[in-house]
């Protein structure tokens, strides 16, 4: 069997402009970023991976941040650690079940290294910051060299550990829109033990009308259930103009069981994950549609 080398170049930037110009002075599949390395170290060490060249972008602290702003909403840079976000006061008063979702994410080593963006672009179908930021309608924004893109939190990830960071790309920002009156947002995940990545996870978003009586809009993320996370948009339609009851959110959670696609393996079969799945979607948004009624 041919060894694998772990022979790389180490290239460090200091800012995003030196970043974009090493990304794109690569060839596609030579190279990786390095963030806070929590990932990406265990892939090298177990040989899962040699790339050539390693870039660093812990160094740029351009992009170490979290912004507030009451029209724009929430700005998270490519470089803020799950634990920045776990303590910033600015995200516990307005988007309280970010930090909540933090607080189960790894150990505090973990998080104190490892980036929320590094989470999103390792694209472990059970990331937990995705289904959060999908019930707040986030946008991802991807930068090159020549251009920058966006992408709603739903489709970035494209498959097991594969997004749509393309080949000189990098997430530069996570972007968070002000959340409408008498919204509630909650978040959970199902794991083995506390920190582990979850067997099943799922945040729901729950706007309700002027009168705080039927539910105006709704957003359901999952995680841990198919190949990637994802947006349940059919449940959603369940709970839209309605009254929120624990009949209707039953409903929801069977028309969600249709829309996951969980795969069987030690830690549990497809059919237990789905109706874990379920379960959670009940118990979630329950507590959504509270938050809500207080907002
Ligand atoms: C023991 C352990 C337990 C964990 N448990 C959980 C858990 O319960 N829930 C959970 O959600 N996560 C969990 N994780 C994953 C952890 O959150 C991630 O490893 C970490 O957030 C990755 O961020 P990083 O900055 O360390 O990324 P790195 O390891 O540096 O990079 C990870 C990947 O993302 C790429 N990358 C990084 N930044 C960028 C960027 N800006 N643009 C493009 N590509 C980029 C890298 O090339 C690499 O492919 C766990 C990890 C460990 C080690």
């Amino acid at each position: 069997m041919k060894a694998i080398t772990t022979d790389f170049e180490y290239l460090p930037a200091t800012t995003v402009e030196e970043a974009l110009d090493l990304l794109s002075q690569r060839k596609d599949d030579d190279y990786k970023i390095i963030a806070g390395g929590q990932s990406l170290n265990t892939a090298m060490k177990h040989r899962l991976i040699a790339p050539a060249y390693i870039i660093d972008i812990k160094g740029v602290s351009d992009l170490d941040f979290i912004k507030f702003d009451e029209k724009e909403g929430l700005k998270i840079g490519a470089l803020t650690t799950h634990r920045s976000l776990e303590k910033s006061e600015i995200v516990r008063q307005k988007y309280a079940v970010l930090c909540e979702m933090e607080e189960n994410v790894a150990s505090v080593e973990t998080r104190n290294w490892g980036t929320v963006a590094g989470d999103l672009c390792n694209a472990d179908p059970a990331v937990d910051p995705a289904p959060p930021l999908i019930a707040l309608d986030a946008k991802i924004k991807v930068s090159s060299k020549d251009e920058e893109k966006t992408f709603d939190a739903e489709e970035f990830a494209v498959d097991f550990y594969e997004t749509v960071v393309q080949p000189g790309e990098m997430v530069t920002e996570i972007q968070i829109p002000v959340l409408p009156p008498n919204t509630g947002v909650y978040f959970t995940k199902y794991s083995q033990m506390q920190g582990d990545y979850a067997l099943a996870s799922v945040a729901v978003s729950i706007t309700l009308d002027k009168k705080k009586d039927v539910c105006a809009n709704a957003r359901i993320g999952f995680a841990g259930v198919g190949s990637t996370p994802i947006r349940a948009k059919q449940a959603e339609e369940v709970l839209k103009g309605k009254k929120i009851t624990e009949a209707l959110l039953a409903e929801a959670a069977e028309v969600a069981k249709t829309e996951i696609n969980p795969v069987s393996g030690i830690e549990g079969s497809a059919d237990y994950k789905r109706e874990l799945a379920g379960t959670l979607l009940k118990r979630v948004g329950k507590v959504a549609f509270e938050r809500a009624q207080k907002a």
